[in-house]
């Protein structure tokens, strides 16, 4: 039987970017949603900061994007150099103004987005919030779904849905339980990321607020966000940790980047592993996954994040067709995920370890003869669109729309 207005009922597992996308288009279309977060506040940590135009397109539709601008930096442009040549293309993003309403990067930190979501999700009726419980069992039947959720204080309850949609990160306890495969790779390196509220703007003329500089030793990311710059480099596999997020190792590695008569003031420090890896399947019968419990990826072109929120608005859009509108439920959930899981693999996975590769590369002719490649590409008014569109995601969301259902 058709679930009609107000009678279904979709649970979410986590309150992270892909999981208060989709809970805001649900309980906006009539749908009652139950949003489970493991933690006991929103996390705050500094994970994305970059949001690209189709995603901030998405947002406006949801009337989110005037708050994420306010509290945000545009990035009009972005640029690839060359540490050894100190050569740079840089790409204006001005060129996108005929084809998105923000032609433009926003940096931001990914917390302000859950923040101002979770503040409007408080407004809506049909959406109900609960902190400080993890998504931990799911069984499923023919009439619904049960989730099992631990507290913070170790009890356990199971709660009813039609549907659950599992936004519970990279290690899911929803895919997980279903036993769906993470199939991909762990890069070697570690990954450190410093920020600071020295300006680099200041110390390296000309530069880009995203900038993507290529070494064979050690490339570098630098990031400007509101209020500070973040660093990202890559550290050996084996470094110890507590080695390489030293006062003394950090302010080595950023007079490097730009010397300065003066140490750096260090804001923030984290280390990490970084992975390309991609679920099995998107969906088992009433549940399915969106984004970092479906894939994950390295941040170099800043996609994770986004590609997230791609999936989230895919995927409610079509539960909003399932139950709102009486569209079978297997076909809409197919059409999901041959949009969705197409296009993290194809152009998600492949762009970001495409990026990785040419950030690394060490070969001194290949390095050089991409960077003029890309100069070019700068200086052609068609080749710098087309170029644009790809980073900036345009062409991955409308490959995806462009899939039809099986
Ligand atoms: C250190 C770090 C740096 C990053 N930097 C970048 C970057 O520079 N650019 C980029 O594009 N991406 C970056 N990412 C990736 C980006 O943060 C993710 O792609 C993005 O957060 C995915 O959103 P999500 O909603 O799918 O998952 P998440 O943001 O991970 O949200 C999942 C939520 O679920 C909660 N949760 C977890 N388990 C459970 C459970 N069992 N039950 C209920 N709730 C649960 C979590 O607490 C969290 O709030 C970074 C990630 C990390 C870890």
């Amino acid at each position: 039987m058709t679930k009609t207005e107000n009678d279904a009922h979709v649970l979410i597992a986590g309150m992270g970017p892909a999981g208060v996308v989709a809970g805001l288009i649900l309980c906006r279309a009539g749908i009652r949603v139950s949003l489970f977060e493991a933690l006991a506040d929103l996390p705050m940590d500094l994970r994305a900061s970059t949001f690209h135009p189709p995603t901030l397109d998405y947002l406006a539709e949801l009337g989110l994007t005037d708050d994420l601008v306010a509290q945000g930096l545009i990035a009009p442009s972005y640029q690839w150099r060359d540490r050894q040549s100190g050569e740079a293309a840089t790409f204006d993003m001005a060129c996108l103004e005929d084809v998105t309403a923000f032609p433009f990067r926003l940096q931001c930190e990914q917390f302000k987005l859950t923040r101002i979501a979770v503040d409007r999700l408080r407004a809506e009726p049909l959406a109900e919030l609960h902190f400080g419980e993890a998504a931990c069992a799911v069984t499923q039947d023919e009439t619904g779904v049960s989730l099992t959720l631990e507290a913070i204080d170790g009890s356990r309850r199971t709660v009813r849905g039609d549907f659950l949609i599992g936004a519970d990160g990279a290690s899911s306890a929803v895919r997980r339980a279903l036993d769906i495969p993470f199939d991909g790779f762990t890069y070697p390196e570690q990954w450190v990321v410093v920020s600071t509220s020295v300006d680099f703007a200041d110390l390296l003329p000309g530069l880009s607020p995203v900038s993507y500089t290529a070494d064979p030793e050690e490339w570098y990311v630098l990031l400007r966000t509101p209020d500070l710059w973040r660093v990202l480099i890559p550290v050996p596999e084996s470094a110890d940790p507590d080695v390489v997020l030293s006062d003394a190792f950090l302010q080595d590695k950023l007079q490097g980047i730009a010397a300065r008569g003066a140490p750096y003031d260090i804001v923030h420090r984290t280390i990490y592993r970084v992975h390309q890896r991609i679920a099995g399947t998107y969906h088992v019968g009433r549940v399915a996954l969106a984004g970092d419990a479906a894939h994950i990826n390295n941040p170099l072109g800043g996609m994770g994040m986004n590609g997230g929120i791609h999936d989230a608005v895919n995927l409610a859009q079509k539960l909003v067709r399932v139950f709102r509108d009486g569209a079978d439920r297997d076909a809409m959930l197919d059409h999901y995920s041959s949009q969705r899981r197409a296009v993290a693999e194809r152009y998600v996975l492949a762009h970001t370890d495409q990026n990785k590769r040419v950030i690394e590369e060490r070969d001194p002719e290949k390095r050089a003869a991409h960077l003029a490649k890309l100069r070019a590409v700068a200086a052609s008014p068609e080749a710098l669109l087309a170029h644009v569109r790809k980073g900036a995601m345009l062409d991955a969301v409308a490959e995806s729309m462009a899939v039809e259902p099986a």
